[in-house]
This record gives structure tokens, C-alpha cells and sequence, in this order.
């Protein structure tokens, strides 16, 4: 029986990325993929999770 390896898809694209040398980037498909992903932190495209969930109430009105 042959051992497959694991996959997960792409962050960027959706491709299916094999846990094997074939994909040394993953988990993105491509260098491609992750130069675009990392672009996106620095150009602020994601958020980082939890920044925006602090409760300091700022936006709430109590009426
Ligand atoms: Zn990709």
C-alpha cells in the first residue's frame, strides 16, 4: 500500500498542494502564491485575527 502524502489547498489559489518536495512552498502551491500572500500582510490586505475583537467599546453606544 502506498503511503500518499498528506494535501491541503492553497491559501491563495485553492490548489491542492501535496505535502511532499514537490511542493517546498507549502502551503502554498507556488513561490508565486506565498510572495502574494506575504505581500498581502504587508500591504495590510489581512488583518491580523483578534485585533479588531478587543472590546474597548469605542464603536458602542449605550442608550
Ligand atoms: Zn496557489
Amino acid at each position: 500500500m502506498a503511503k500518499k502524502p498528506p494535501t491541503s489547498q492553497c491559501p491563495r489559489c485553492g490548489k491542492t498542494v501535496s505535502w511532499d518536495d514537490r511542493f517546498p512552498e507549502r502551503p502554498f502551491c507556488s513561490e508565486r502564491c506565498k510572495l502574494i500572500d506575504l505581500g498581502g500582510w504587508l500591504t495590510e490586505t489581512h488583518r491580523i485575527p483578534g485585533s479588531d475583537e478587543d472590546g474597548d467599546g469605542v464603536a458602542e453606544r449605550d442608550d
